[in-house]
């Protein structure tokens, strides 16, 4: 039988969550875990379950707000080497969930596989992307999904094929388990044109990010539809917009940007304001991208 106590070379205690997210806010969480393996994270799945202790899965933390007092529970991050990879079996590529989407953009691209060129610039991991059934305006990851191997909170694992999944806008049926990996169909094309247009969507991307030394910072909430959520922040007056140590990014006003001394508390009231004022004076009403640890 697992016990938490064996696992004590892959967790670590009480780590700061402003030290995992793109936000650079929250708390410690109370245990957080970097798997070598599928063996060890599935007898860690099993002592958590044991044991009581909540599980959730951590990509790359760009769309976590954590608390300012901490977090309970365990955060699995699959950043480990076996869980990053990406192979080639044209038309065919499996990337690991820790694998970056923007690495796999850019190596499908370069390998002359069309499908994830547009995904670059996402931030992220390909777990948190598939989950989440990442999208731009013109396309979705389920486009390219294949099959998928997700472990369950109970120390399983299950292999589902297209037909098993289940997408819909900017979600899935996988919430509430841990993405392992996943097999992507893409289409053989021009390795040069694609990555030009990788290229010209990057740049496009990058340049309305703000600069690091602003703050941390994060998306508040999806596109609704065709319409951008920035579009919308922008009609009701919201870019610059500050509450305590939150701000609304001028060059991209559906990024948050948190400088010094920015609390959970100011992030939530600030994406709070937003939400009612697109509902009353623009008659949307707008998702969170974030998720609140
Ligand atoms: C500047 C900027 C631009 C963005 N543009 C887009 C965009 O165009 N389109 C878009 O779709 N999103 C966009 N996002 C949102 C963000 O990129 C996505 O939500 C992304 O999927 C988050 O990945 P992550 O690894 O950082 O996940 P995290 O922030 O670590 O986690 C997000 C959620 O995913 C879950 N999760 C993480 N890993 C796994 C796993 N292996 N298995 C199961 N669940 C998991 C977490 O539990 C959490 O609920 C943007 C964000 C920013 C900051």
């Amino acid at each position: 039988m697992n016990k938490l106590s064996d696992y004590a070379e892959i967790v670590r205690k009480n780590v700061p969550m402003s030290s995992l997210t793109w936000l650079r806010i929250g708390g410690p969480i109370e245990y957080l875990a970097n798997p070598r393996s599928e063996k060890e994270l599935l007898g860690l799945l099993s002592a958590c379950a044991l044991e009581g202790v909540q599980v959730r899965a951590l990509g790359d933390g760009s769309s976590i707000l954590a608390s300012d007092v901490g977090v309970p529970g365990m955060a699995i991050q699959l950043d480990a080497e076996p869980f990053c990879q990406i192979e080639f079996d044209s038309p065919f590529v499996v990337a690991g969930a820790g694998a970056k989407l923007g690495r796999l953009a850019t190596a499908t691209a370069s390998a002359g596989l069309a499908g994830l060129e547009g995904m670059v610039g996402i931030p992220g991991s390909v777990g948190a992307a598939l989950v989440s059934n990442a999208t731009t305006l013109d396309a979705a990851i389920e486009q390219c999904v294949e099959s998928a191997r997700v472990a369950t909170l109970s120390g399983e694992i299950l292999e589902l094929s297209k037909d098993e999944l289940v997408f819909g806008r900017r979600v899935s049926n996988l919430s509430g388990a841990i993405a392992l990996s996943v097999k992507f169909k893409l289409v053989p094309d021009d390795a040069e044109e694609l990555s030009k247009r990788l290229q010209k969507i990057w740049i496009a991307r990058k340049k309305t990010r703000p600069e690091l030394d602003q703050g941390g910072f994060a998306r508040m909430f999806k596109n609704p539809g065709a319409q951008r959520a920035a579009d919308i922040i922008e009609e009701i007056g919201f870019p610059g917009t500050r509450i305590g140590g939150a701000s609304v990014c001028e060059s991209d006003p559906n990024l948050i940007v948190a400088s010094d001394g920015c609390s959970s508390d100011d992030v939530k009231r600030l994406v709070a304001l937003i939400e009612k004022q697109a509902n009353e004076r623009a008659g949307v009403e707008l998702e969170r991208e974030l998720v609140i640890w």
